[in-house]
């Protein structure tokens, strides 16, 4: 063997930086013994918020007390005020599983997410509204032009011919009727101070009013109830579907409930015969007290910088919103580490190998939402050898020169990692709604919600491990024959990452 020391050659530093991208992947780990303590603790909240006002999940009693089975019928609007976007359809439903929809979808302003008014926000929504109808319902339009001009008071033009209108509304709401309910508070990154315990109905009402469009808001529902309707409405079987879930750009589900086990006090009207309502968790504030959730310094970094501190802690390792923006303060942490040689120019002519970063000073890397989650979709996508995609989308989107094969591994690395975390902790909101419905119950015993330290003592006696792996083997042996019915848990889920993300039901299971 030659004694002399090889020149360096680029490849060690390559090697340091799998190394580093493996050790930060690691951090995001969140292991079975973690994903159990945080259900136990998530079956805890989500009784204490049916007990009573709790601080962290809202529990929102949503006065719908049943679920479609597929028989309904009619022409009806819609409309979707969602974290990224506005949409606007008219629904047929055809009474037999299937309807047909025509819809519009428009990408709500920046400005107007956070403007000075909400009148600003629901005059828009109005104004869409109305183009949707001039566009694909004129002869309502031009019926409703024609009552008008006999009468004058908006109740007075309402009739049979108006379209009664569903309002979806993608934010905590205190519900106390039907359509009529209060913003308890803004997420994902909306902030209109003057909505805040205002009648979100009413507010577009009024502007629907302003425009006189034969349009009644008659219900309002947060997107998940309506995934839940949803489902519910194209899936009837013998068990009806226990829970909508959405993991969008936000994330949160809505269940049904056992009517005598919310015992706070609700003031609305409702009909009880069912014995059963839809509740609203808003599980995006499931542990704002950071009791088993993950908590990284990427983590801390995200909160402190976000509108809404130390709120939504869930929601902010779990959607889409935010898994871009964890990724993005991961990446930016790494570049302050000049021994890193992450996105540096290896070939710089003195040598000095670290000292450059390949990055443009106003890169969207550097600033703070720069960086969209979808990087984390092409990222898992692209298993070619040349990572071709994803090193174009790094030069592309993240502002960065020149992205070599080892740069893109390491975003490839840690970002998988950061959507496999979520995708465990999504798995644990939907194991926490399974479990407190008592859906895992014995076929036969009386399927009431258990306590949380019941359910503590079947987790630490094995017990909920056994009788869920052997309904799974059951499952798995009758796939493709006679499935059980009685022992599938329906769930209906919606939500750009659930959609877009490779993998990501996957991991959720
Ligand atoms: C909101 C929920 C909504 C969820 C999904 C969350 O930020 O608080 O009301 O259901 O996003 O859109
Ligand atoms: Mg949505």
């Amino acid at each position: 063997r030659p004694f002399y020391t090889e020149a360096p050659t680029s490849r060690p530093r390559k090697m340091a930086l799998s190394a580093e991208a493996e050790r930060i992947a690691a951090e995001f780990e969140f292991n079975d013994s973690n994903v159990n303590r945080a259900v136990l603790e998530f079956v805890a909240e989500m009784n204490e918020g049916l007990e009573k006002n709790a601080t962290y999940m809202s529990q929102i009693p949503t006065y719908v007390t049943g679920v479609p089975n597929g028989t309904e019928k009619g022409l009806y609007l819609a409309v979707d005020l969602g974290g990224t976007n506005f949409r606007v359809c008219s629904i047929n439903l055809h009474g037999d599983t299937t309807f047909s929809i025509t819809q519009s979808k428009v990408a709500i302003p920046r400005e107007l997410m956070v403007a000075n008014t909400a009148q600003e926000l629901f005059s828009f929504l109005a104004k869409q509204i109305e183009l949707f109808l001039k566009e694909h319902h004129n002869d309502h339009f031009e019926a409703s032009i024609k009552r008008r001009q006999t009468i004058s008071s908006p109740e007075g033009y309402r009739d049979e011919n108006f379209f009664r209108l569903g309002f979806t509304f993608s934010f905590p709401v205190h519900q106390v009727g039907i359509n009529k309910g209060n913003l308890i508070r803004w997420t994902k990154g909306f902030g209109i101070a003057d909505a805040v315990g205002q009648d979100v109905c009413g507010m577009l009402q009024k502007e629907i009013d302003n425009l006189k469009l034969p349009v009644k808001v008659a219900a309002l529902v947060n997107d998940t109830v309506g995934t839940l309707m949803a489902r519910s409405y194209t899936s009837p079987g013998k068990t009806s579907t226990l829970l909508g879930a959405i993991f969008g750009t936000g994330t949160n589900g809505a269940y049904v409930e056992k009517l005598s086990k919310i015992t706070k006090d609700m003031e609305g009207e409702f009909d009880s015969s069912t014995g059963l309502m839809v509740v609203n968790t808003e599980w995006g504030s499931f542990d704002n007290g950071l009791k088993v959730l993950p908590n990284t310094k990427y983590d801390e970094i995200l909160d402190k910088d976000s509108i809404n501190p130390g709120i939504q802690m869930f929601e902010k390792r779990v959607s889409g919103m935010f898994l871009g923006e964890i990724l993005r303060t991961v990446l930016v942490e790494m570049l302050k580490n000049s021994s890193i040689s992450l996105f540096r120019d290896d070939t710089s002519a003195n040598n000095d190998y670290h000292s450059t970063t390949e990055i443009k000073r106003d890169a969207a890397i550097y600033k703070q939402w720069g960086v969209d989650s979808s990087i984390l979709s092409v990222a898992e996508a692209d298993n070619s050898s040349g990572l071709k995609t994803l090193r174009q989308f790094i030069e592309k989107d993240l502002g960065v020169l020149a992205a070599s094969l080892e740069d893109a591994q390491a975003v490839k690395t840690i970002a998988h990692a950061i959507a496999v975390r979520a995708a465990r902790l999504a798995g644990v909101a939907l194991a926490g709604v399974v479990l407190q419905t008592g859906r895992l119950d014995k076929p036969g015993s009386e399927p009431g919600p258990k306590s949380a330290a019941a359910i503590a003592q079947d987790v630490k006696s094995g017990k909920l491990a056994e009788a869920a792996s052997a309904t799974a083997n059951k499952l798995a042996d009758t796939a493709g024959l006679a499935v059980n019915e009685d022992e599938i848990v329906d769930i209906g889920v919606d939500g750009s990452l659930v959609e877009f993300y490779p993998g990501f039901e996957d991991y959720m299971r």
